[in-house]
């Protein structure tokens, strides 16, 4: 195996983490300041972050029939996940898809199933997914909705089709549903085996590293079985809980990088010999002439912006790129880099 490497993005323009590029206000980080001064740093924090979960049920709307899980970062909910499994378990999820649900199903020795997207459209293979499904009954489907690298939502119809021909848990990964119109929530109330799983990080809190997921007891119950107690450190659970209570910000924030993001499909499409892909994320995938992805990379790289190589996974992805949606002018400088790119 290998290690999840991040590469230096010192002194570049960084468009390569579906990072919100938007600071704060100067009055919002004074109050927020305000609130971290009484933390006490000499006691462990509260083990359930009673306070930060009740904000995020009253955020989501979740009814008190349902629990919520945190961790830190989705990243970790989904080890914990997998944690849970005996280790005979399959775990399966489209492919392309995030790469930690196989880097940490390879790491715990689970037998990890890719199913590939159809094609050009990277809508899901029903009858393929369906087939797998039926032959190794996986313990755990990921379904990340909108999907990364892809950046396109899956027909909700087939995800349905999927939760109801499981026996095994289905999660939802709602990690981009900042940036779209549509979520798996409401859907909890009919399936006692789906999970929908959500984080702070795209909504501009990368930082603070909190992912949750919500879903019937009796499952929430299992995971805080293998999870630390102290998880969720206390300056997480303050900040969260401070950040959260002014949405009105974030939700400003996204707008801008919704509008900015149909900005810059068309202006991608419009360059020859690249195909974007529409997306309902905060990212957006593209193709570049076939065997020139890693030169152009390379080339906007050079020219100070670094995003992100696709292509080097092959399959569906051979000559993509993926670029996360900045502010205005660094989408511009971009553009420029990708337009003069050697
Ligand atoms: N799910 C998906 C689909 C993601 O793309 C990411 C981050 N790239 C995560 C989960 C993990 O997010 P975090 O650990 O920051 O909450």
């Amino acid at each position: 195996m290998s290690a999840y490497k991040v590469t230096d993005a010192h002194g570049l323009i960084k468009l390569d983490a579906m990072e919100n590029p938007y600071t704060w206000p100067e009055d919002i980080k004074t109050a927020w300041l305000d609130v971290l001064k009484d933390c006490e740093l000499n006691r462990y924090p509260d083990p359930e972050a009673r306070q930060l979960t009740q904000t995020i049920k009253r955020l989501n709307q979740i009814a008190d029939r349902f629990d919520v899980l945190l961790g830190n970062g989705s990243d970790e909910i989904i080890q914990l996940l997998l944690m849970a499994l005996p280790s005979t378990a399959s775990v399966l999820a489209p492919a392309p898809g995030f790469v930690m649900y196989k880097q940490l199903s390879d790491c715990l020795g689970l037998n990890y199933l890719g199913i590939p997207l159809l094609a050009d459209s990277f809508a899901l293979d029903l009858p393929a997914m369906l087939a797998a499904i039926e032959r190794h009954q996986p313990a755990v489907i990921f379904l990340a909705y909108p999907n990364n690298p892809t950046g396109n939502l899956f027909s909700a119809a087939s995800i349905l089709e999927i939760i109801k021909a499981a026996k095994g848990l289905v999660v939802i990964d709602e990690a981009y549903a900042p940036f779209a119109d549509a979520s798996f929530i409401d859907a909890l109330n009919d399936h006692d085996n789906l999970l929908v799983m959500r984080t702070v990080s795209k909504l501009g809190l990368a930082g603070l590293r909190l992912g949750y997921l919500i879903g019937h007891p009796l499952i929430i119950e299992q995971l805080h079985k293998i999870r630390l107690p102290y998880n969720i450190n206390s300056l997480t659970q303050l900040s969260a809980d401070f950040a959260l209570s002014n949405k009105a910000l974030f939700d400003r924030q996204t707008q801008a990088i919704c509008a900015e993001r149909a900005i810059v499909l068309k202006q991608l499409n419009e360059l020859p010999g690249i195909t974007a892909y529409p997306s309902a994320a905060n990212f957006i995938l593209f193709r570049t002439p076939k065997g020139k992805a890693t030169d152009i990379f390379l080339s906007i790289k050079q020219q100070g912006v670094l995003i992100k190589n696709m292509s080097a996974q092959g399959g569906l992805l051979s000559d993509c790129l993926r670029v996360t949606i900045g502010k205005p002018e660094e989408n511009k400088a971009f553009l420029t880099a990708l337009m003069n790119a050697k």
